[in-house]
Order: structure tokens, then C-alpha cells, then sequence
């Protein structure tokens, strides 16, 4: 995630690599997440800026070189499979029975989100942080529900 002025800019610095994300640092307990659901192969916990009452991101935790679906290879196909049946078990788990969304976002055209904080500790920000495109190159999907979903999704 990166704070600039201007989309442009956010654009060009949403560089795709495949070094390590936040996402080993989530699998590996270095940092604290919310977990839902775990088995040896993929780990679910809960999104850090819901954008819905349940939202819940399930990824691979061998990441394998999928730093994105559009990065999948044949030899991906049983944990892709694996990551959409565990999102039928999470969904369940959750009580998600009236219907939810699966979403996958993939490169820099793949999102574009503002997300708004405020900081104040020594003194008060506002910060307005611009997300052009897929923001951690780490295969995820994204489980939403407990709110009517809308199309287009835009
Ligand atoms: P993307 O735009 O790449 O599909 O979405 C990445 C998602 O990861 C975003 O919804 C963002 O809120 C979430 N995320 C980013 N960093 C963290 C984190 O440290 N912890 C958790 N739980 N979620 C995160």
C-alpha cells in the first residue's frame, strides 16, 4: 500500500513482485491475525478493513510462485481448488447460508480502493491512502458477506 498524490503515480509504483509479503508474516504468527479457519495447506482470517460484515481472505500458505491468479500454473490446479472449497467451508462456518462473494483481484487493474484513517497520537492526521490495483502479491481469495452484494461490482 502506497500513500501518493496522484493515481498515476500509485499505478507505476504497484510493481508485482514475488518477494515475501505481509501474508508469510501473517502464516508464519510473526504478525497477529484473526484466524477463522487452518489446515495444513491454506489459512483464513479475517480481512484488516472489512468491506463488508464478513470478510475473510483465504490464501495458499505455500505460495509457490502464485502471486496471483493470473500467475497459475497447471501444477496449481489442486490448491486453487482447495482455496474454493475451503471458502464453501468458511462461508458455512460463518452462517453466510443467504448467499456471499467470492472476488480475486488480479494486477494493477485489478482494484482501486481509498482507504481513510486518522492518526492521533503527538498530533492529529488525516490520511488518505490510495490502492491502485491488487495490493499484496500473495494469491488470495477474498470472502464477502452479511450484506446484499451489488452488480456491477464496478
Ligand atoms: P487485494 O487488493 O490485494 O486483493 O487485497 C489485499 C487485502 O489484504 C485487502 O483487503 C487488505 O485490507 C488486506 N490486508 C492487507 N494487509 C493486511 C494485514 O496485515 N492483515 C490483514 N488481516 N489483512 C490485510
Amino acid at each position: 500500500q502506497t500513500a501518493m498524490a496522484s493515481e498515476k503515480e500509485a499505478a507505476l509504483a504497484a510493481v508485482p513482485s514475488d518477494s515475501p509479503t505481509i501474508f508469510d508474516k501473517i502464516i508464519n504468527k510473526k504478525i497477529p491475525s484473526n484466524v477463522v479457519y487452518e489446515d495444513d495447506k491454506v489459512l483464513a482470517f479475517r480481512d484488516i478493513a472489512p468491506q463488508a460484515p464478513t470478510h475473510i481472505l483465504i490464501i495458499p500458505k505455500v505460495k509457490d510462485g502464485l502471486t496471483g491468479i493470473s500467475k497459475a500454473e497447471e501444477r496449481h490446479s489442486e490448491i486453487l481448488g482447495h482455496l474454493l472449497y475451503t471458502a464453501k467451508l468458511v462461508a458455512k462456518q460463518e452462517g453466510l447460508d443467504d448467499g456471499f462473494r467470492l472476488v480475486i483481484n488480479d494486477g494493477p487493474k485489478g482494484c482501486k480502493y481509498r482507504l481513510y484513517c486518522r492518526y492521533s497520537s503527538l498530533v492529529d492526521l488525516d490520511i488518505k491512502i490510495l490502492v491502485v490495483g491488487q495490493s499484496v502479491y500473495h494469491l488470495h481469495v477474498h470472502l464477502l458477506g452479511g450484506r446484499q452484494m451489488n452488480w456491477p461490482p464496478g
